[in-house]
């Protein structure tokens, strides 16, 4: 779950590291107003879950506060690569003198947290990766000895950063490790984290996001979910319990088990990839398939206007097949979809699952035994429909 830029840095604030002193404004008005209180140039920053605001319009600096009020009102309402701005932070204008690039991540090939640092932050670093990534140092984290005091130090001079600088660098990084371990982060990114004019170190911009699987145990952070600007499938999915990743194919696929969700995936992509057709999502029902799981499903999948066929392809262990086969009627029923679907039931009850199908005697339902054939169905079907 990603956190907002306010919300990123109020919590790094929770943990002690310095950040300009801002507020959110949802109007114009309001951030006339911040600004005023504040009294000094302030930064107007659209709050919405994309990386390169800056260079999209989506930070601007203002000298008083009718400026902010006037950016304000440019900024809220904003497509910024798809996402419209609800609101801004108004944060007092920081006199930079360096844009540091400070991260700590989960490193999955090494199996531990791995923090990146930089002299050279600010808006460019994916850039900078590519192009010289000896410029980022590079220190993992073994998760059971902690960060060291000998770390911080090797990171701070490996980086080249002036050694006045290296305590409060090292206070800081101490205080964003405590803030990934003890938020169940994935990753705690400042970038950029800035010398000021007057030596401070300052978190200027801030991006935190937190593991999906710990938020049970985060409730204060699972609280500040923002959905505004998540594709409509993945909220109505979370809230019927399925897992489900929208992509940008057509075939809808409705699969038990994330295995064999992932080989149908791969199966429509081998058959379909030379006409640019490929899965339009991953999603695994889980156990069960209830009909009301599977009406769901078939909702999700219908909810995405590319998907121009559905496949289903179940295997029957513990779920029978004649179950689903009732659930898809019942969802077919009640979701009425105007794509064909292809339907391949394999395992317990398999047969008396194709049995009730093929009763209902639907138009557009295509029974498939096998997987291969059911992947060219479905391939044919949207090549049909082209
Ligand atoms: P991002 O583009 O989404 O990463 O947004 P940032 O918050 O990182 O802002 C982009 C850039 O705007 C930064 O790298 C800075 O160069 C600049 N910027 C942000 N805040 C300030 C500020 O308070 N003062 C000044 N002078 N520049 C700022
Ligand atoms: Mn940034």
């Amino acid at each position: 779950m990603k956190l907002h830029e306010y919300q990123s840095k109020f919590l790094f604030r929770e943990f002690g590291i310095p950040i300009p002193n801002g507020q959110v404004a949802q109007t114009p008005e309001a951030a006339a107003a911040i600004a005023s209180q504040l009294g000094v140039p302030v930064v107007v920053k659209a709050q919405v879950h994309v990386g390169g605001r800056g260079k999209a319009g989506g930070v601007k600096l203002a000298r008083d506060a009718d400026e902010a009020r006037r950016y304000a009102a440019d900024i809220l309402g904003m497509d910024i690569k798809g996402l419209v701005v609800q609101q801004v932070l108004v944060d007092p204008g920081a006199d930079i003198q360096q844009e540091i690039y400070l991260a700590i991540t989960n490193d999955r090939g090494a199996g531990c947290p791995l923090i990146m640092s930089s002299l050279e932050g600010g808006m460019d670093i994916e850039e900078l990766n590519r192009s010289r990534p000896a410029a980022i140092i590079r220190e993992h984290i073994d998760p059971t000895l902690g960060l060291n005091g000998f770390q911080t130090t090797h990171i701070a001079s490996a980086m080249g950063l002036p050694r006045a600088h290296w305590r409060s660098f090292g206070q800081i990084l101490w205080s964003l490790y405590r803030c990934y371990i003890e938020s169940d982060a994935e990753l705690a990114e400042i970038n950029p984290l800035v010398i000021t004019g007057e030596g401070e170190l300052l978190a200027v911009d801030g991006k935190v996001i937190i593991d999906d699987n710990a938020l049970f145990r985060q409730p204060k952070l699972a609280a500040q979910r923002d959905d505004s600007g998540e594709p409509e499938s993945e909220s109505l999915a979370r809230a019927a319990g399925i897992s489900y990743i929208k992509l940008d194919g057509q075939i809808g696929c409705m699969v038990n088990g994330a295995g064999l969700a992932m080989t149908t995936m791969d199966m429509t992509k081998l058959y379909g990839d030379a006409d640019h057709i490929g899965p339009a999502n991953f999603l695994d029902i889980g156990g069960g398939a209830s009909p009301q799981q599977v009406a769901a499903a078939l909702r999700i999948i219908l909810s995405d206007a590319k998907v121009q066929c559905v496949l289903i392809n179940i295997f029957g262990g513990i779920t029978r097949c004649d179950e689903v086969a009732d659930g898809i009627l019942t969802a077919y029923n009640e979701v009425q979809p105007n794509v064909p679907m292809v339907i391949r039931l394999q395992g317990t009850n398999a047969s008396e699952g194709n049995a009730i199908i093929s009763q209902a005697q639907i138009p557009n339902i295509i029974s498939a035994q096998t997987l291969t054939q059911a992947a060219k169905l479905a391939v044919a079907a949207v090549k049909e429909r082209a």
